[in-house]
């Protein structure tokens, strides 16, 4: 299994990083979770493109995590040669968010299938609304659902891959809690999107510091990490971002937490298990 960071970014615009999007790839599986902002770019670059796409994840509906849902949805659709059905798991509430988007994109289907002699209709999405404790296949892989804490955001959720042995986690954003925590226990990866309590607090924005309630801070991500035992923890979704040459300060952060190897970095930063 292949975890792939396509976004490392977070809703504030960064020229170097895309929104929060990763991708999990394995033997017969190519899922995406979340697709913030400059999805597709990324995904390009990491060598896959839309209409291998098995499924999209959606943790939460955070607009930084669903920007691109309308562009994954319609290139995707014009991408592929033939009739190809796209699911999307999200938690209660995705259905209403990708029907005001399929709504939003009406004139550009309609543009699309006026002028394609072989295109008869317009993206075929089925949403399948999912909460803590259900499972499901994407491909070759088997998924579970977890809950998160990211309150006042509800309902946010986790995902948790198995494949070819392997076992990942991609815990969206949110505060340690013990749905994450049974969700991760003994997997080989957990990916976790993360702030710098200590930075953050020396911004003067009352909007900013409010943030700092319902996201794991760096140190936070690591004692859940040990607490569950996982093999190696991901952090990703960097607020602030992470500056040239701050890689190793904020990786000493997690590992006084965390015993384990710690990746970070910029977008399309990858480990395999
Ligand atoms: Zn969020
Ligand atoms: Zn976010």
């Amino acid at each position: 299994m292949r975890i792939t960071l396509l976004g490392t970014g977070s809703p504030i615009p960064d020229s170097r990083r895309a929104g929060p999007s990763t991708l999990v790839t394995a033997d017969g599986v190519t899922a995406l979770i979340d697709c913030g902002r400059g999805v597709l770019m990324r995904l390009v670059a990491a060598g896959t493109l839309p209409p291998f796409l098995n499924a999209l994840l959606i943790t939460h509906l955070h607009i930084d995590h669903i920007s691109d849902l309308g562009d994954v949805i319609t290139t995707r659709w014009v991408m592929s040669p033939g009739p190809s059905p796209f699911v999307i798991y999200g938690p209660v509430g995705t259905a209403e968010v990708v029907r005001l988007t399929l709504a939003s994109l009406n004139a550009d289907v309609g543009y699309r299938v006026a002028h394609h002699a072989d295109l008869h209709q317009g993206p075929a999405v089925e949403v399948r609304e999912v909460a803590a404790g259900d499972t499901f296949t994407v491909g070759s892989a088997q998924v579970t659902v977890g809950w998160t804490d990211h309150r006042p955001v509800e309902p946010t959720i986790a995902f948790r891959f198995e494949v070819g042995g392997k076992s990942a986690v991609l815990g969206g954003d949110g505060v340690p809690c013990a749905g994450l925590d049974e969700l991760c226990r003994g997997a080989d990866a957990y990916v976790q999107t993360v702030i710098r309590e200590d930075l953050v607090r020396l911004v003067p924005s009352a909007r900013l510091q409010d943030i700092l309630d319902y996201h794991s801070t760096v140190q936070q991500a690591a004692q859940t990490a040990t607490t569950a035992r996982v093999g190696t923890l991901v952090l990703t979704h960097y607020v602030p971002a992470i500056q040239p040459g701050q890689e190793d300060e904020w990786r000493a952060l997690a590992a006084a937490h965390f015993a384990g190897p710690i990746v970070l970095g910029d977008d399309l930063t990858f480990v395999d298990l």
